[in-house]
């Protein structure tokens, strides 16, 4: 739902040499701006699937990159879907950035591995209905971060994340009766959590109705386990020392 406080999903991470972005929902890039941070530094984009909640600003964000005189190459990294995506909204929808951004598209595997620099990214497919879509693990200098994007438990994702530095998971509605495979609960992101034993947890994705009883979902998500859980919140900036 629309909240002044609150846009859609995306995440920024900053290593030593790169800064990356993970989604780009609407929203985000207003968000970036705030930040601080110069756009003209992000060389590297992961979309996790086109849910538009997870994309809708990539067109603006490629615009202004070419306004604030971005003049190397812009890597997008997402699931093979990418290719009917990007021509209609790429070739239809700004026909003439075509030229002046030059945008090279890597094609995502359920399990694939990049590398960049030293920094290894790793994608498993999540449990997300119909939609082909992917979660993340980034590894950088002995240090690791692992966002799973939108999906119901995955024991995939428990892998993925076991023992990780920071987990950010969806945490989409309340416990209560939802479609199945689609998103998680509270109690459901205990259990992923009891699993993965992540060093730190940070909650996103959230609807209106979790912000509003956070305590209570924090309280379940946590109960009996040592782990620090955290609301995701629009600028959050977290070290992973
Ligand atoms: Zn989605
Ligand atoms: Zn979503």
């Amino acid at each position: 739902m629309p909240d002044p406080e609150r846009v859609q999903s995306g995440i920024m991470i900053q290593t030593e040499s790169h800064v990356f972005l993970i989604d780009l929902g609407s929203g985000v890039l207003q968000r970036l701006v705030s930040s601080g941070i110069d756009i003209t530094k992000i060389q590297h984009v992961f979309i996790s699937h086109f849910h538009v909640d997870h994309c809708s600003d990539f067109p603006t964000f490629c615009q202004s990159m070419w306004l604030a005189g971005f003049n190397k190459t812009l890597h997008l990294y997402a699931p093979p879907q990418v290719d009917e995506w990007s021509k209609g909204v790429r070739e239809i929808g700004y026909p003439y950035l075509l030229e002046k951004l030059d945008v090279e598209i890597h094609h995502l595997d359920e399990k694939a591995t990049v590398m960049i620099g030293n920094c290894k990214i790793t994608t498993t497919p999540t449990t997300h209905g119909s939609m082909d879509t992917r979660a993340f693990k980034m590894e950088c200098s002995g240090k690791s971060i692992v966002y799973s994007s939108d999906t119901a438990p995955s024991s995939e994702i428990v892998d993925l994340a076991k023992d990780t530095d920071l987990l950010i998971h969806e945490c989409n509605w309340l416990d209560g009766e939802y479609p199945k495979k689609v998103h998680t609960s509270p109690s459901e992101l205990h259990e992923v959590i009891s699993k993965a034993t992540p060093k730190r947890v940070v909650v996103t994705h959230v609807s209106p109705q979790v912000v509003e009883n956070w305590e209570t979902v924090k309280s379940i998500i946590s109960h009996g386990l040592d782990v620090d859980a955290l609301l995701g919140e629009d600028l959050l900036a977290l070290e992973v020392l």
